[in-house]
């Protein structure tokens, strides 16, 4: 099946606000682990269940127009443990669960490239694949972003590696997914220009942007 959200570099890059943004600072979300409970790569569709609590700091985030990304590796994509179409099934139960408590994600960027993948998602190192950034300059250039005062929330020290390539403002490491993991391994992000927090899960979050 072909999904007009993939660009030509083959990146799911879709907007779904209509809103309209300039310059504004983003609160960005790894997406398994942080908003869904999904750790092992093997699990079925079905299995995946929405954190409990996650739609309140989108909720603050709505009320103040500031818009919410999701900016998700699916390197699981790339090595054919699923498909888009597993993705945007996953994407549909999310967002209708947002939905029903009032809330909205404005967009989703999608990077499926894994180095074990076959034919064209394979790269050893693609610039989108945390912990490299690029996720966010796509994120930048279609919704209008001011990346220097964005936030980026996940579970992996790669997705705040990514966020501080980028020249994000601050990470927070949830310790939800595999987040008590990946605890340990803060002390190799850079001390400087970078706020660093950790947090047990989403619904405990404030961010003053
Ligand atoms: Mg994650």
């Amino acid at each position: 099946m072909k999904y007009k959200q993939i660009n030509k570099q083959n990146i799911w890059a879709e907007k779904i606000t209509r809103k309209k943004f300039f310059n504004t600072p983003c609160l960005f979300l790894d997406r398994d682990g942080v908003l869904i409970d999904w750790k092992n790569s093997l699990m079925k569709i079905s299995e995946a269940k929405i954190i409990k609590g996650c739609e309140k700091i989108i909720k603050e985030c709505n009320n103040k127009d500031i818009p919410v990304i999701l900016i998700t590796n699916q390197g699981g994509i790339g090595i054919g443990l699923h498909s888009w179409k597993d993705f945007a099934l996953i994407q549909k139960k999310l967002l209708n669960q947002l939905l029903k408590k009032n809330t909205k994600v404005d967009g989703v960027i999608a990077c499926a490239h894994h180095p074990y993948a076959k034919g064209n998602l394979h790269h050893l190192n693609h610039p989108c694949r945390k912990p490299n950034g690029g996720m966010f300059l796509i994120a930048k250039k279609l919704f209008n972003l001011d990346l220097k005062n964005s936030w980026m929330i996940g579970d992996k020290i790669n997705d705040l590696k990514a966020a501080y390539s980028k020249g994000l403002k601050g990470g927070i490491l949830v310790m939800t997914g595999y987040g008590k993991e990946e605890k340990k391994k803060l002390d190799q992000l850079p001390k400087k220009n970078f706020i660093i927090k950790t947090a047990p899960s989403l619904n405990k979050i404030k961010i003053t942007f």
